[in-house]
């Protein structure tokens, strides 16, 4: 897994744990926001460092390691991601306009779960690597490749930019309709991708 960037002093970085002042509030499955595409963000400034800094603030609260914008009601193409939410000295990850140049051929089976889904967690497949490009929070080009969880989270909040979940990528219908019933979800708002 890349780890170039992380020695970067992070612009956007606030306090971590899950005592956070005022932080926007997620939207759950069911909510029409989740399904919005977002926009590209034309130029990176300090209300688009404050937009993260709003949504490292709900990732913490809600004990998170990735969120996307439209999450939050903005469609905006914003992803934070910190796979250390417990450290508090490493720099979380702003991705802006995240394209993916390349996926591994190679894929991996693992359990995700989503703050916009709390408390359902099922096996999705998807490529084990990923090459993406983004700007970062101070609008500088970057590129990462990635394997693992950080693979796994970017690919996944990706999808939340297009409007997917990750219920849509589940292909167990038996687990799917369990959990979704037994959290209380309806598995109308599914839309399974094609
Ligand atoms: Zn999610």
């Amino acid at each position: 897994m890349a780890r170039q960037s992380e020695r970067q002093a992070s612009t956007v970085m606030v306090p971590k744990g899950e005592e956070q002042p005022e932080s926007p509030k997620i939207h759950t499955l069911g909510s029409n926001e989740l399904r919005k595409p977002a926009k590209r963000i034309s130029k990176v400034n300090e209300q688009v460092r404050e937009l993260a800094r709003e949504m490292l603030r709900s990732m913490y609260a809600a004990h998170g390691i990735g969120l996307a914008a439209p999450q939050v009601g903005v469609h905006q193409q914003l992803l934070v991601i910190d796979l250390d939410p417990e450290e508090a000295a490493n720099p979380p990850l702003v991705l802006i306009n995240p394209e993916i140049v390349a996926t591994s051929g190679a894929l991996d089976t693992y359990e995700e779960g989503c703050l916009s889904i709390p408390g359902v967690y099922l096996n999705v497949v998807r490529p084990s690597q990923v090459d993406v490009k983004y700007r970062d929070e101070l609008g500088r080009p970057q590129r990462r490749k990635a394997d693992g969880l950080m693979a796994r989270c970017i690919l996944h909040e990706m999808d939340h930019l297009n409007g997917v979940l990750f219920v849509d990528r589940v292909s167990d219908e038996l687990s799917l309709s369990g959990e979704l019933q037994r959290l209380g979800f309806d598995r109308n708002d599914v839309k399974p991708v094609a």
